[in-house]
């Protein structure tokens, strides 16, 4: 008998590991497959964390986080959104996973169901199994991977705890408009639900950005410091809510992260000197390059933001089998079937120097081609 927490079973980390199996025998491949920014920490932020080291402020912080960092993402929230949340209603986490991990510890419930759109972000699936939630998908491959609002209510049950929103999107770079959250946030209001808004590629966005919490009382929002300035291995994010849900969230960082790691909280205090508009349109010029090379061969999702193109795969191919095919040919790129319940679609992350990108492109083409 396993000694291992029968919880552990429900959760599966196969899909990208089978993908990265395939790839570990590649020499120098063309990798579309990060998700991650390719700048470094801005000189600002560095600076300010070499201080921080050099200064002593290596010790544990508050469990809710620096009171001068609070103080400036609630005013930047309120800048960004409108909301003006109190002293409370915000926390301070590790990464914007280290709040999905706190917000669905705190809220799920054994059976409590979770409405999560599909295609999704990994981590909702597995971490709301994890605590014992049951996803329920949402199909958005029929709404231009944006959310039917008859679909979203045909969804609820009196188990449905919340509905878990990402704009801009990981896998497929949508962003949701004005008019479809306000369209989400009527239904979630008539019927109790709240939203978890992860809004971590919120800079990232080539179109309009609204955030659910401008528009939705009951929202959780999530945003974080990983892919704006390139610090995905410093683990800096927040969640904004009520103070029920933030309180909540910090009893249980007290007992499992204690606080995010402290160096990185004094560095984030240096973020406003950071100009990210070059950073920003860098990627946006690769989003344009990329859409150029493979629009006339693939079906792309709305490249509204972040930074990955979602592609149909060609027709006689499954994401997984075209996937193989790109990796035989030295490309890496992700099948749709680790972010969705289908499998026809594929990721590309254009995160990369654009020498790499026309190249990638090249033969993704001529592998649509049937070359
Ligand atoms: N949400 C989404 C949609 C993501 O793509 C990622 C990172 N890939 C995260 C959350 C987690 O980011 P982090 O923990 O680094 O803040």
């Amino acid at each position: 008998m396993s000694r291992l927490a029968a919880r552990t079973q429900l959760i599966d980390a196969s899909g990208i590991r089978k993908v990265f199996d395939l790839a570990r025998h590649m020499k120098d491949p063309i990798n579309l497959s990060i998700g991650q920014p390719d700048f470094d920490v801005p000189p600002e932020i560095k600076r300010a964390a070499h201080a921080a080291i050099d200064a002593g402020r290596n010790t544990y912080t508050p469990t809710q986080g620096l009171a001068e960092l609070r103080d400036m993402l609630r005013a930047d929230e309120k800048a960004f959104t409108g909301r003006d949340w109190k002293e409370s209603e915000l926390l301070i986490t590790s990464g914007v996973s280290g709040g999905l991990f706190l917000a669905l510890l705190a809220l799920v419930d054994d059976g409590d169901e979770v409405i999560v759109p599909d295609p999704y972000f990994v981590m909702y699936k597995h971490l709301v199994r994890l605590f014992g939630g049951k996803p329920v998908y949402l199909d958005t491959y029929g709404a231009n991977f944006g959310i039917d609002p008859e679909r979203l209510e045909s969804l609820i049950t009196p188990r449905t705890k919340m509905l878990l929103l990402n704009s801009p999107a990981n896998p497929t770079g949508r962003i949701l408009s004005r008019a479809e959250l306000e369209a989400v946030a009527a239904v979630c209001r008539k019927h109790g639900v709240l939203v978890i808004s992860d809004e971590i590629y919120r800079q990232f966005a080539y179109t309009e950005m609204v955030s659910m919490a401008e528009v939705y009382e009951d929202t959780l929002v999530l945003a974080g410091h990983s892919k704006a300035y390139g610090m995905t291995g410093w683990r800096l994010g927040y969640a904004c809510g009520s103070e029920e849900i933030i309180g909540a969230m910090a009893k249980v960082q007290q007992y499992s992260f204690v606080c995010a790691p402290s160096v990185t909280q004094w560095a984030a205090l240096a973020a406003p000197e950071v100009v990210l508009e070059p950073y920003i349109d860098q990627y946006r010029e690769k989003r344009d390059l990329m859409v150029g090379l493979l629009g006339g061969t693939f079906e792309i999702g709305p490249p509204d933001g972040a930074f990955y193109l979602w592609a149909k795969a060609p027709e006689g191919f499954t994401g997984t089998s075209f996937v193989e095919k790109a990796i035989a040919n030295n490309v890496l790129i992700i099948p749709g079937g680790v972010f969705s319940e289908k499998d026809t679609h594929f990721r590309m992350c254009y995160t990369v120097p654009e020498a790499k990108l026309r190249a990638g492109a090249e033969v993704l083409c001529r592998i649509a081609a049937g070359g």
